[in-house]
């Protein structure tokens, strides 16, 4: 069951974009690049909850990169017979910069889901 917030989907969905706190949207959930804080430097929110929390992220990487992958296949479907090297080779450039580069919005929509869901608890 999805939690109602007072805060707008309009928010949660430019906080996810700004890499933002999903509770309060005032600080960053990130530390340093690709070291998440463990909560929200401004409510208090858990961003690290449990051993193994970080499987939804990875979650969403992985089938946003499959996903992004097959588009890119797709649209050089075309080429394809042309390009063939060219084609293999730019898909594994993005199956290898896509996940890196999606590293943290991976993370961000992962916090956002799980607190529409159950809520991040606060230390
Ligand atoms: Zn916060």
């Amino acid at each position: 069951m999805v939690r109602i917030t007072h805060t707008s989907f309009a928010n949660l969905l430019r906080w996810c974009v700004l890499l933002r706190c999903p509770v309060c949207g005032n600080a960053s959930i990130f530390k340093v690049p690709f070291k998440v804080n463990d909560q929200c430097p401004s409510c208090k929110a858990v961003f690290q909850r449990e051993q193994g929390f970080f499987v939804g992220a990875i979650l969403i990487n992985v089938v946003t990169t499959e996903l992004v992958i097959l588009l890119a296949y797709m649209a050089s479907l075309p080429v394809i017979n042309a390009h063939y090297q060219f084609v293999l080779a730019m898909l594994f450039v993005i199956a290898v910069s896509f996940p890196v580069a999606f590293y943290h919005h991976s993370w961000s929509i992962w916090l956002t889901f799980d607190n529409l869901v159950e809520g991040l608890p606060k230390s």
